[in-house]
C-alpha cells in the first residue's frame, strides 16, 4: 500500500553508532586483520544485523568463557565481571578488550565502593551484561533494580549505601530513584554515596531525540530489540509523540505515516548507518 502523503523525514543530530560501540568495532575489525577469525564473549553490541557483518569477517560471539576454541578472544563493549576478566586472562589468549570507558569508569566506581564498605545499588536492568558486569566488580556486595521499593524490601539494609546507574538509563528515572531512596532512608543514620555513572553520549542523544519528538508528528527509533538504550529512546519519545521500535527498513508499516507530515527518526547506539539509509530510503519511497 502506498501512502501520497507529502511527508518531510528529519534525521535526530546525532544517531548511528556512539562512541564506545565505534571504538569497540574498530578493535575487532583492526584484530580480524592480525589474526583473521576471533570470538567475543557475549554480543559485542545488541544489534543482529551488526552480529551478522562481523561473523562474515569471521567475528563470532560464544556464550561463556568455557565456550573459547579460539586464541583470540573479546570482552565486549558492555564489560565482563571481574571474576570473569581474571579467568580470561589466566588462560592463554590473545585478549581485545573493547570495554567503552564509560563502563570502565561504572566498574571501577563500584569496586571503590565495595571496597570501602559501602552496599552497592544499580539502577539498572539486573539481566543486562554490563549490570552483571559491574556487580561483579561490586563483588555482588550490592543490588540491581529499578525500583527503588525493592531496597525497602531488603531485611537488614545496610546503613552505608552507594548508590549508581547503568551508563544507558534516563538522567530523570535516575534522578526519581535516588530521591526515593533517600526519602526512605533519611533520619536513620544512613551515610549515602551517590555516583553518576549515566553516559555522556546517551545523555545527549536522548535529549536531542526528546527534543525532535516534540516536534514531529511520528518517531521511528531505529535499533536492536534487545538493545536497552533503543528500548529507553522509544520509551523517552512515546511520551512526546506517536513513536514504533524498528530494527529494519521492512518493519515500517505505511498505515502509520496516514495523515502525518513530519516523521523524525532517531536510533540506538549500536545502529549501523546503512540500517538507517535503509530506513530513510523506504520512508521516502513511501512518501512518492
Ligand atoms: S552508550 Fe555510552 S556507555 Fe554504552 S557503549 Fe556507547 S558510549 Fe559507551
Amino acid at each position: 500500500m502506498r501512502m501520497k502523503t507529502k511527508i518531510q523525514i528529519i534525521k535526530a543530530k546525532e544517531l548511528g553508532f556512539c562512541y564506545g560501540v565505534c571504538r569497540a568495532i574498530d578493535m575487532l575489525e583492526q584484530a580480524s586483520k592480525e589474526y583473521g577469525s576471533l570470538q567475543t564473549l557475549g554480543p559485542v553490541v545488541h544489534n543482529e544485523q551488526v552480529i551478522k557483518k562481523l561473523d562474515k569477517m569471521g567475528i563470532h560471539v560464544i556464550k561463556n568463557i568455557e565456550d573459547v576454541t579460539e586464541p583470540v578472544v573479546a570482552i565486549s563493549s558492555h564489560g565482563i565481571s571481574s571474576v570473569e576478566n581474571d579467568l580470561l586472562r589466566s588462560k592463554s589468549l590473545k585478549i581485545v578488550d573493547t570495554t567503552c570507558p564509560f563502563v570502565s569508569r561504572a566498574q571501577i566506581a563500584a569496586r571503590r565502593l565495595a571496597e570501602a564498605g559501602f552496599f552497592v545499588i544499580i539502577f539498572g536492568e539486573a539481566g543486562h551484561p554490563e549490570v552483571k558486569g559491574i556487580m561483579g566488580y561490586a563483588k555482588n556486595q550490592g543490588l540491581a533494580t529499578l525500583d527503588s521499593a525493592d531496597i525497602d524490601k531488603l531485611r537488614n539494609l545496610p546503613r552505608r549505601l552507594g548508590i549508581l546507574s547503568q551508563t544507558t538509563q534516563i538522567p530523570e528515572s535516575f534522578i526519581a530513584f535516588v530521591k526515593n531512596i533517600l526519602d526512605s532512608t533519611l533520619q536513620r543514620d544512613f551515610e549515602i554515596r551517590i555516583l553518576d555513572t549515566i553516559c555522556h553520549d546517551i545523555r545527549r542523544r536522548q535529549l536531542l531525540s526528546l527534543e525532535l519528538a516534540a516536534k514531529v508528528d511520528i518517531m521511528l527509533v531505529i535499533g536492536g530489540k534487545s538493545s536497552a538504550n533503543t528500548r529507553r529512546l522509544f520509551e523517552l519519545c512515546s511520551k512526546n509523540t506517536e513513536t514504533h521500535m524498528i530494527e529494519t527498513a521492512g518493519e515500517i508499516d505505511p498505515i502509520w505515516l496516514k495523515g502525518k507530515n513530519k516523521i523524525g527518526v532517531t536510533s540506538g547506539t549500536s545502529t549501523a548507518d546503512t540500517s538507517i539509509k535503509e530506513v530513510i530510503t523506504r520512508l521516502k519511497a513511501l512518501c512518492i
